[in-house]
């Protein structure tokens, strides 16, 4: 089946690539919104739950230890301190009053380094140039990057608790594919109650065993929760199911009147732009860029416009999206992915770590905020 209509904006104005040869998959870009997609929606793997006879607790368990090396810490905090700061009195709580950043007893202890090489974007091993230093805030200022806005301080919430208003408890945090509950542990240690669900019942079990966290198996739309979120997060899920708009209403659904939204998806960087154009010029041999970035773990590419409509129009306000050069990958093994390896892969990707130590490579990814309006007319 041929996508006909926008998946973020609704329109149909489509333009579609011509067929990748390396691929044989065809992308649309919408000329409304920007958005871009694969055209054979048939080929998005549908939502369901994954078993242990599937996927073991063993096999997830190797899968996230690539992942994990402490390297996305630094944006859980970024994005713990906007939702705090978004859920009003719970960011006064937290930051109230307000500490200089040379004040003796309170240094950074979750990475702070001048690296945008802070992501969590999935599918590679999480490596990073620079190693989690724990130094202290002022080495933060010069020559940051970006990505860190705030400084990302880790403090949990129990030393500022007293002083906040009695209305302000505990908020809780609800993370759609929360994978192994590394955010969710780290979310719960700065004073949230947490919550979320997951598709793997490995990365359950880890989970359980792990955090001591227990997620909800299965989809949103099987599991029928109540509004009852102060917070919902996504990391890279999103650009993963058939039907992103359902699943945005849903996690609105999930959210107290006045609750924040926070998602991180890919986002359509300038070199996506230009890879589009060359797909095109080449009539589907130059493709290598596009198979990679749109591919099978992630089947949409979102613009600020895209991501902004898609979110209005689940009935969210207060949209704000940033785009961010967080990567959680070294140059070499995705250089390598696009087919440049070996000597000259070495090369190019030592040019392009210094270019991502410097915060200069391409903003692939975006960070979404929104939140549902107080009178709900859903
Ligand atoms: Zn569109």
């Amino acid at each position: 089946m041929t996508v006909q209509t926008c998946p973020a904006c609704s329109r149909g104005n489509l333009r579609h690539y011509p067929r990748s040869r390396r691929s044989g998959r065809r992308n649309f870009r919408c000329t409304s919104c920007g958005l871009v997609g694969w055209s054979d929606r048939d080929e998005v793997a549908p939502v369901e739950t994954v078993g242990l006879d599937t996927i073991s607790v063993e096999q997830r368990e190797a899968w996230f230890q690539l992942k994990r090396d402490g390297v996305t810490t630094a944006a859980w905090d970024e994005v713990l301190d906007e939702l705090g700061s978004r859920l009003g009195g719970f960011e006064t709580a937290r930051s109230s009053p307000p500490q200089p950043p040379s004040s003796a007893s309170r240094t950074v202890s979750q990475p702070a380094t001048s690296a945008p090489l802070t992501g969590v974007e999935e599918g590679a091993p999480a490596t990073v140039s620079q190693p989690a230093t724990s130094a202290p805030l002022t080495g933060v200022e010069e020559g940051a990057p970006a990505t860190v806005s705030k400084p990302a301080t880790s403090a949990p919430l129990t030393g500022v608790e007293e002083g906040a208003p009695a209305t302000v408890s505990k908020p809780r945090i609800y993370d759609i594919g929360a994978g192994d509950g590394g955010f969710l542990a780290h979310a719960r240690e700065r004073g949230f109650e947490v919550g979320g669900n997951e598709l793997l019942e490995a990365a359950i079990e880890i989970a359980r065993s792990k955090f001591d966290i227990e997620l909800d198996l299965g989809d949103l739309s099987a599991l029928g929760l109540p509004a009852e979120n102060d917070a919902v997060t996504l990391w890279c899920v999103i650009a993963h199911v058939p039907e992103p708009a359902e699943l945005l209403a849903e996690c609105r659904d999930l959210l107290k009147p006045g609750g924040v939204l926070f998602l991180q998806t890919p986002f359509r960087c300038a070199v996506d732009s230009a890879a589009l154009g060359a797909l095109s010029a080449s009539r589907g041999r130059t493709s290598r860029w596009v198979d990679r970035r749109v591919a099978a773990h992630h089947w949409i590419l979102h613009t600020r416009r895209s991501m902004t409509e898609a979110l209005e129009r689940a009935g969210f306000v207060d949209v704000r999206i940033t785009p961010k050069a967080r990567y959680s990958l070294q140059a070499a093994p995705y250089l390598a992915s696009l087919g440049l390896g070996g000597r000259k892969g070495e090369v190019v990707s030592r040019g392009v770590d210094r270019l991502l130590d410097k915060g200069l490579a391409p903003r692939i990814v975006l960070d979404a905020y929104a939140r549902r309006p107080m009178e709900t007319s859903s």
